[in-house]
């Protein structure tokens, strides 16, 4: 059984699961969170399936490199203010003590005025 047929991000980025598509392209896919912190609120994946941070190489930074560069872009576009006034929060938990539920790579970008509920 390979990890994407248990794991929920897998399942989101194939179209499995539906979800509040923001952004895909053949590497990455972008979506809602479902109990959003902040008045914008979504999550950048890779497809492909990584676990977290802790397993990314240098066979990845290029990879890391475009979800990186994406999340300003979606991020205005989906109604954060512009900086430096405005601005958002790019976070990737990680592991238990990072506080990781959904153990499938992701980095949150969050943004829009507060207060949030969270952070
Ligand atoms: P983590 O704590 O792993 O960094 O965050 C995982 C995030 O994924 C949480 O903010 C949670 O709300 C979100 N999430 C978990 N399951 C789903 C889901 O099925 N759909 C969407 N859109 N978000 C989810
Ligand atoms: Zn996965």
């Amino acid at each position: 059984m390979s990890p994407s047929d248990h794991c929920i991000f897998c399942k989101i980025a194939a179209g499995a699961i539906p979800s509040c598509k923001v952004y895909e392209d053949d590497e990455l896919f972008a979506f809602h969170d479902i109990k959003p912190w902040a008045p914008v609120h979504f999550l950048i994946i890779p497809k492909v399936h990584i676990p977290s941070l802790a397993q990314v190489g240098p066979k990845h930074e290029a990879l890391l490199g475009r979800m990186m560069v994406l999340a300003p872009q979606l991020a205005l576009a989906q109604g954060c203010n512009p900086y430096p006034e405005g601005g958002f929060r790019v976070m990737a938990n990680t592991g238990a003590e990072g506080g990781q539920d959904v153990h499938h790579l992701h980095i949150h970008v969050m943004g829009g005025p507060r207060p949030w509920l969270k952070g």
